[in-house]
């Protein structure tokens, strides 16, 4: 199943076609994923670069068919643009966004982009790791080739107690 925006304040639970992989992607089974702000954003106002109809979402914990987690960076970008070349690449002009561009995590599956995978270590608190309200997890400043490890951060006010 997948939830749908289709259109401002319209959101309906529709079956979720077999999706296949295609070069470029993977095929992922999404356990968790969190409702940011700019999900809510797009339910209230839209936003510049939606397309209705859309399957939001782009705070998630998915796994591959082995089994193994990995989070996704949201954006995909063009690599050769001047933001690009200059390790800007957020504000590439290219950028495509799961959820605005093409269809993200509220889904029981869903297509990311292979080069945009982040790997989870095992041990990590999988339920929150989906969670902005909690404790999300974020490596829109970096590029996924280059990301060494994936930053958590929390906010104080709502901190894990554990
Ligand atoms: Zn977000
Ligand atoms: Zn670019």
């Amino acid at each position: 199943m997948k939830l749908v925006l289709r259109g401002l304040e319209r959101i309906a639970i529709e079956p979720t076609a077999a999706l296949e992989a295609k070069t470029g992607m993977t095929r992922l089974f999404v356990r968790y994923c969190g409702i940011c702000r700019t999900d809510a954003k797009m339910w209230h106002e839209g936003h510049r670069d939606l397309v209705f109809p859309r399957v939001p979402g782009h705070e998630l914990l998915a796994e591959d068919e082995e089994g193994r987690a990995f989070t996704v960076w949201p954006g995909r970008v063009c690599g050769h643009c001047r933001y690009c070349t200059g390790g800007r690449e957020n504000l590439c002009e290219s950028m495509q966004i799961m959820g605005f561009h093409f269809d993200g995590g509220f889904s029981h599956t869903v297509l990311a982009p292979t080069e945009s995978l982040i790997p989870v270590p095992a041990a990590s608190p999988t339920i929150r790791f989906a969670s902005p309200n909690r404790w999300a997890a974020s490596s829109m400043p970096w590029k996924p080739s280059t990301c060494k490890r994936v930053n958590r951060y929390w906010f104080s006010a709502a901190a894990p107690s554990a």
